[in-house]
């Protein structure tokens, strides 16, 4: 009897940290199921993490191999994760080449080491991948990477346009109370405002490059063998319902970082894909402090804020009296390097602790944290819930606002800090959450969302049948 090759998944993340991180966890878990995995990376994104993680981040194994392509902006583009349109642009329309030619490359080779490719898992915004697939006779699934209620956010935008309601008059539509209009029709939401809805149609343009990439990267979706959410069933139930009936399958199989507890180290361990180097010492700073203490501050990779709205965070953290980790990414604050004032720095200098960048998955798992001051990037609300900690939201682009919708109204565990931050009402949430009888509850409810979260992913859950399904269903369907 001949030798059964192994099937060859190919998984391409759109080049951001929040979608190279749940696309690298899911290739570990196809990779432990007996895929050969190539993981593509951007040239510029494997020269980041050559340089913030090291050469051993990205030594695979035989059967998990790192291959890169060009993401199409001119080399003089320094930090592609600070001008998303255009890296949104040029992926789109530069990257299928250099991709179809990996694969061809990789075919090519193939040989008893490398099977021919078999199947691909792309970002759910890298859509031109389709047409490879296509070529090739092979499946192909989509990995969103926002949750369930952002991603029927951006389905709506088609309707939004139809019904009129997307273009603002003027830039008076932001503050005007235009945003507060109820949609009352969004399939499985209730409750639902404009403000709510994925910030990208806050334009004045209908040729809005953002509005019109996501629109198309949407509509191109239905050609999928099937559509992957990293979320649980139970956490968006009534949008997911209402996703299944427009969409081809879809499974929903995460949290991801929590099915891959239940896997053994299949060598891979060293691999990751943070694209900033981390400080250290938060970890050993952290366990110096009580249990459920210290207020955790991270606003992820992509959002930025102005130096007055940083004194703003700054002073009401201060002003809270609470003992605080604060991430400040290089590049968050728009202008000069950020610039607090040295009295902050004095005062907080006992309990405040301030670092670049963080693992942050291990500093929310670490007992000492007692609450998320966060931007409700998906990545980190799904960090949170997995480690059951409440959150207060400061939502910035894209399906943040949604994120925090939910977090603060479906799930109980957040509360919204005005998008004109003012330090008094830093200082009111971050008490509130704690020190008081709210945040107490929060906590609660947030250990019971992680505990669902949990069951939905240890064998038997929910979502670890259905990367099962998902592999026999799709991936090795012939
Ligand atoms: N992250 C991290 N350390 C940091 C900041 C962020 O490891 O100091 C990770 C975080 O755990 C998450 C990702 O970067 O997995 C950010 O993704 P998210 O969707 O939350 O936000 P985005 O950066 O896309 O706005």
């Amino acid at each position: 009897m001949g030798v059964v090759e192994k099937p060859h998944a190919v998984c391409i993340p759109f080049p951001l940290q929040g979608h190279i991180n749940p696309m690298l966890k899911l290739a570990k878990l196809l990779h432990y199921k007996g895929f050969h995995i190539t993981f593509v990376n951007s040239e510029f994104n494997h020269q980041r993490l050559l340089k913030s993680r090291g050469p051993h981040s990205l030594n695979g194994s035989p059967d998990f191999q790192f291959h890169t392509i060009p993401d199409g902006l001119p080399p003089s583009h320094i930090d592609a994760t600070q001008d998303i349109p255009s890296l949104c642009v040029s992926t789109r329309d530069n990257c299928f080449v250099p991709f179809r030619n990996l694969l061809d490359k990789l075919n090519h080779t193939a040989s008893s080491n490398v099977p021919p490719v078999s199947c691909i898992v792309s970002d759910g915004v890298m859509t031109f991948t389709l047409k490879a697939a296509e070529e090739l006779g092979i499946p192909e699934v989509l990995l969103w990477t926002t949750s369930a209620c952002g991603f029927m956010g951006y389905v709506q935008y088609k309707h939004l346009i139809e019904k009129g309601l997307v273009l603002l008059k003027d830039e008076s539509y932001l503050t005007n109370g235009y945003l507060d209009t109820v949609l009352d029709w969004v399939p499985g939401m209730k409750d639902i405002r404009l403000r709510d809805i994925p910030t990208l149609i806050r334009t004045t343009d209908l040729n809005d490059i953002m509005l019109n990439f996501i629109m198309g990267e949407v509509e191109r979706d239905f050609k999928a063998s099937a559509i992957i959410l990293n979320t649980f069933e139970i956490l968006e139930r009534d949008v997911l319902d209402a996703l299944s009936s427009m969409f081809p399958p879809i499974y929903t199989i995460g949290p991801l970082q929590l099915l891959q507890n239940h896997i053994s180290d299949n060598g891979l361990n060293s691999i990751e894909s943070n694209l900033w180097q981390y400080e250290p010492g938060c970890l050993e700073w952290l366990s110096s402090k009580e249990p459920n203490s210290v207020v955790y501050v991270n606003f992820g990779s992509i959002t930025v804020m102005n130096p007055q709205q940083m004194i703003e965070f700054a002073w009401g953290l201060a002003n809270s009296k609470q003992t605080f980790l604060w991430i400040i990414r290089p590049n968050l604050v728009i202008g000069d390097a950020a610039i607090l004032p040295p009295e902050f720095v004095t005062e907080t200098v006992e309990r405040g602790k301030l670092s670049s960048w963080c693992p942050q998955e291990k500093v929310l798992k670490h007992p000492s944290i007692g609450g998320f001051l966060t931007h409700s990037g998906w990545n980190s609300t799904l960090e949170s819930i997995c480690s059951g900690v409440p959150m207060i939201c400061w939502p910035f682009y894209a399906e943040q606002p949604i994120n925090c919708r939910y977090t603060c109204k479906e799930w109980g565990i957040g509360m919204e800090i005005n998008s004109d931050v003012k330090r008094d009402e830093v200082e009111m949430l971050v008490r509130e959450l704690m020190e008081e009888d709210k945040g107490k509850e929060m906590k609660k409810k947030a250990m019971e969302w992680k505990n669902r979260a949990e069951e939905a992913t240890r064998p038997g859950g929910i979502s670890h049948m259905n990367l099962d399904k998902m592999v026999n269903e799709v991936l090795l369907s012939k």
